[in-house]
């Protein structure tokens, strides 16, 4: 058995690749694989219904939110959201703690003015900025809520008289959150949700329509949710994915329910890294992300040898981001603790014989 760190696409629950793959040799006794059905059957009508509610339940949205489900990944996200609501004189507030935030900020000057009411940058985006202030005179604040290659997480959702749209690709589902507070939510499929090529937005109606701008109808919010995300040919098996994780979530318990399981992860690796001088967390701990927990050695040599011991034990996707080096472990949703044990165990193993 392989223990699969992947920061993403990563680690699903077994239930969910075992249902997915009979479902593309039969979907549900229909003697038609999950690959050729139609996107405007009852069959798959019925999918995108339940995944849906499913997601409104578990994150539990008021009535008013939206939930679609579009192409393109995460990073399609970082101009789309400008695109919809930034007005070419308008400025848009941005916290600049991480690549992806970067990436965002990037892509949302091509629509409007963007200020970056902090940023993380002047420490390698090691910590997450504090005490800044949110304009109250910009069109929206954006903000990454788990930055996935650093190792940061903001625990608290900014306070802001603004509408807030958060990046929560590496989070979501992950802990309990008010998710009405967002006027916005993104997030990429491929790491608490279900296979790659689907991303899910989470938007208040109401905030659309202010940037005046002529839309592509593809990249249009308004057109996905008047035609319930089918405005053209959804990722069908993508979406059936998710739907199969969502179930695997509901029966955890939820979301509380799973995020217990994942601070008993967290709390177990981050406890055997403050534990073992050889291994040094690289971000400060108040802003330590429970996903995705980052560290490294001193010496290069060593960190060499414990990732060849890694790759020994069956261990995958260890190594760090190549701008951070050294480790990152990811601890999403489907992650059993059993991993979690195994590689503290090798660590201690490890740091024995080598200090
Ligand atoms: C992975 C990731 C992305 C990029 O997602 P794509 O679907 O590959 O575009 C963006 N933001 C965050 C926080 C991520 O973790």
């Amino acid at each position: 058995m392989k223990h699969n760190f992947n920061a993403g696409p990563s680690i699903l629950p077994r239930e969910v690749f075992e249902e997915a793959s009979r479902a593309i040799l039969d979907y549900n006794g229909t003697g038609l694989s999950i690959l050729e059905i139609g996107h405007r059957t009852p069959l798959f009508e019925a999918v995108m219904f339940e995944t849906v509610e499913l997601l409104k339940d578990l994150m539990q949205l008021d009535s008013g939110k939206e939930v679609l489900f579009l192409h393109g990944g995460a990073s399609t996200q970082f101009f789309q959201v400008p695109m919809n609501l930034l007005a070419e004189t308008g400025t848009a507030a941005y916290l600049d703690c991480g690549v992806w935030g970067t990436k965002a900020i990037k892509e949302a000057k091509l629509f409007g003015n963007v200020e970056v009411v902090a940023s993380s940058k002047d420490r390698n985006y090691m910590y997450i900025p504090k005490g800044f202030e949110i304009p109250s005179n910009a069109t929206y604040f954006h903000y990454t809520t788990n930055n996935t290659i650093e190792g940061t997480q903001m625990h608290a959702i900014p306070d802001s008289k603004i509408p807030l749209v958060a990046d929560m690709s590496s989070d979501i589902l992950s802990r309990v959150m008010d998710f009405n507070r967002f006027s916005l939510i993104y997030a990429g499929a491929q790491k608490n949700i279900g296979a790659a090529g689907v991303n899910i937005v989470v938007v208040d109606k109401d905030i659309l329509g202010g940037s005046n701008r002529k839309l592509p109808s593809m990249m249009d919010y308004r057109q996905h949710i008047e035609n319930g995300s089918m405005l053209n040919t959804p990722p069908v098996f993508a979406i059936y994915v998710c739907l199969l994780t969502l179930r695997w979530l509901k029966r955890q318990g939820g979301v509380s329910a799973i995020e217990k399981m994942n601070r008993e992860k967290s709390s177990l690796l981050y406890g055997t890294i403050d534990s073992l001088p050889l291994f040094k967390p690289t971000v400060d701990r108040e802003d330590r992300s429970h996903m995705n927990v980052v560290f490294v050695m001193e010496d290069p040599e060593k960190e060499k040898l414990f990732l060849d011991l890694c790759k020994k034990e069956g261990m995958v996707g260890v190594k760090g981001h190549r701008n951070v080096g050294g480790f990152r472990i990811s601890l999403y949703n489907a992650l059993p603790l059993e991993s979690v044990k195994a590689i503290t165990d090798l660590m201690r193993h490890f740091a024995a014989s080598h200090s």
